[in-house]
């Protein structure tokens, strides 16, 4: 390990970090520089929430240099493991660490949002809390602001403290001009061509909030943050409809109804 360089990590094979990132369900981590890693400051704190830390430091450094039977090695490549996910966490929201992730963001790495309105919006992973082992990994997708679960079962055990609850907004408030246009594309429930008097009534509805929020939004300045009107939109309002099932009556939402749903023009 003599003549490692942290200047450039590309031109040092860290041999640990690439067999982690490399490794099948480790697609959504990028690499944490070396610079990063050895810096102790970077990881304040993670002592007392690693077993066996130094050692999976080294490890994860590659200076591991301990004489240890299987078990132990194994209960410390678990260890090491972890560790990297909990550096991960605090690397990919550094300026080096959010340009990663933007390269492999740009490259769909982490899969697109199945919504078929959000015509494969690349998605973001995240965490639904900052502390391990409270819940999975999730995907965001930032054009209908939603979560879904990872597709593959070998991301859905990854923990989502390894990315946490903050990342992807970040890298949106670094990067805006990744910021998607939000869709006002809607699905239409349609029986044998004809619109559902009830859906169709409270789609307008909806559509007419939308239309109150955006001017209002307007006036005060602020970016509505949605794609340009489509012109389909408004004559396809003026379709037939079906009465099918009680019809919802339109200026009475009956109780409340949350602002930023009915911008987006969900529930
Ligand atoms: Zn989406």
């Amino acid at each position: 390990m003599d003549d490692f360089n942290s200047e450039t990590d590309s031109d040092y094979t860290s041999y640990w970090r690439d067999w982690f990132i490399s490794s099948r369900g480790n697609e959504y981590f990028c690499e944490i520089d070396e610079e990063y890693l050895t810096d102790r400051f970077n990881l304040t704190g993670l002592n007392t929430e690693v077993q066996y830390y130094q050692y999976a430091l080294d490890l994860v450094t590659d200076v591991f240099d301990f004489d240890c039977d299987d078990e132990m090695r194994e209960m410390i490549e678990k260890s090491a493991r972890h560790l990297y996910g909990l550096v991960h966490a605090r690397y990919i929201v550094t300026t080096r660490g959010l340009a990663k992730m933007l390269d492999k963001f740009k490259k769909s790495d982490f899969g697109k949002c199945p919504r078929v309105m959000c015509d494969s919006q690349p998605l973001l992973p995240m965490g639904q809390s900052d502390i391990a082992n409270t819940s999975s990994v999730k995907l965001y997708c930032a054009r209908c602001e939603d979560l879904y679960n990872p597709k593959s079962s070998r991301h859905a055990i990854v923990d989502g403290a390894y990315f946490g609850t903050s990342f992807h907004n970040i890298l949106f408030q670094v990067y805006p001009a990744m910021l998607p246009a939000k869709s006002q594309r809607r699905y239409e429930p349609r029986v044998f061509g004809f619109r559902m008097h009830a859906g169709a009534a409270l789609a307008r509805w909806q559509g007419e909030q939308r239309e109150v929020m955006k001017e209002r939004l307007k006036k005060a300045g602020i970016e509505t943050g949605f794609e340009d009107e489509d012109e389909e939109l408004e004559s396809e309002m003026e379709d037939e409809e079906m009465e099918i099932g009680d019809g919802f009556e339109p200026g009475q939402p009956g109780g409340m109804v949350d602002s930023q749903a009915l911008l987006h023009g969900r529930w």
